[in-house]
């Protein structure tokens, strides 16, 4: 594997901002990442792990080395009904396959971009199911010891866009491979709300509800090919039952989920933003989306920091209105 030099990387993150990278390794195979590793360490680089960009906002140049991961295949293991894929797979494309053969239990987490290998990062989730759900075990390459670990659900930490990886003690962790249990009997998960409204009723098969979510979804959300974005920029902030009421005296209409826990709830981050009228708010070349105060966008100009102090303002203004303080669900590099 050739390392590359200054290397610009707007076609490697979905907001398509352009900053350099010092040094970029195309990872297809754990010798290639051993290679990776071992460079960044002679030259005494900071080094960032990349799938397909489509979390990350790059704010700056990077002077280190980026490492693309991007290892292939997809295999039913024999005799299970489980499914291993390497890292650098699609993730839709996973999805495909696994309704392809038959294997239910993902199709609701259709069309969410990127790779396989950031799946678990993250935990990602829609529609009412998030990755945990049907994980079974990866494969991390451990970049300081050099030693491959087969990694269980428990491991991993999972939380709501949460994992062990995103935690200074897992940062050291890249995912080689991941591995789902699903199931050859279908259940519908259709409870999450616009999705039940959808089928009015009636009882979908999997090809429907894959149908109906990559249907919702591109029709909801701007295409990252024609306006950059990396998605829901903010996580949906959970708060104690208590701060809520106490809230819910002064906006009556604040709508909130119930978590795994009975002593919290899940806000929506979009109505909190909608309430301090982020919708079309500009910086520079950055703007929050018209349709969606979640998803802020590159016009087409933005530079990564219009991008962070357009976030930077929003979040403020919550923090001011609400007191609830949002986090990035978005990687800031
Ligand atoms: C239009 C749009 C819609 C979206 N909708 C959703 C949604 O519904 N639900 C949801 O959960 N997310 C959603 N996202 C966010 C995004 O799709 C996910 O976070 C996805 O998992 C990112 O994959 P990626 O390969 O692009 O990750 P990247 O942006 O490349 O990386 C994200 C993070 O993972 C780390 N990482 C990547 N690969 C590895 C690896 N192999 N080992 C260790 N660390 C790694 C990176 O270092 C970085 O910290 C959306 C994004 C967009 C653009």
């Amino acid at each position: 594997m050739e390392i590359q030099q200054d290397i610009d990387l707007a076609p490697y993150n979905s907001f398509g901002i352009s900053q350099q990278a010092a040094y970029f390794a195309d990872v297809r195979q754990v010798a290639d990442l051993q290679q990776a590793l071992a460079f960044a360490q002679q030259q005494q680089l900071p080094m960032q792990v990349l799938g397909a960009g489509s979390n990350t906002l790059f704010t700056r140049d990077f002077p280190g080395l980026i490492v693309q991961m991007n290892c292939k295949g997809i295999e039913r293991l024999p005799g299970t009904d489980s499914v291993k894929a390497a890292c650098g797979e699609n993730w839709h494309d996973l999805v495909k396959y696994c309704l392809n053969n038959n294997l239910y239990g993902i199709e609701n987490l259709a069309l969410i971009p990127g790779t396989v290998g950031a799946a678990p990062i993250q935990n990602i989730g829609a529609y009412g199911v998030e990755l945990a759900q049907l994980f079974l075990q990866l494969e991390a390459w451990d970049s300081r010891s050099g030693e491959l670990h087969c990694m269980t659900k428990s491991a991993c930490q999972f939380g709501y866009r949460d994992s062990l990886f995103k935690q200074a003690a897992g940062q050291h962790l890249i995912v080689l491979s991941l591995t789902l249990q699903l199931s050859q009997e279908y259940v519908p998960r259709i409870d999450y709300h616009g999705l039940k409204q959808a089928f009015g009723g009636a009882e979908p098969g999997p090809r429907q509800v894959f149908d109906k979510v990559c249907e919702i979804r591109r029709g909801k959300l701007p295409d990252p090919g024609i306006l950059g974005n990396a998605g829901s920029f903010f996580k949906n902030p959970v708060i104690a039952v208590s701060q809520y009421q106490a809230l819910q005296q002064q906006y009556p209409d604040l709508p909130a989920y119930d978590t795994e826990e009975a002593a919290s709830v899940k806000l929506p981050a979009a109505w909190l933003l909608e309430q301090i009228g982020a919708k079309g708010r500009r910086r520079g070349g950055a703007a929050v989306h018209a349709e969606h105060a979640l998803v802020l966008v590159n016009t087409g100009s933005a530079s990564g920091e219009d991008i962070l102090l357009l976030a930077q303002e929003l979040s403020d203004a919550v923090l001011q209105t609400f007191g609830i303080s949002l986090q990035t669900e978005v990687r800031i590099v």
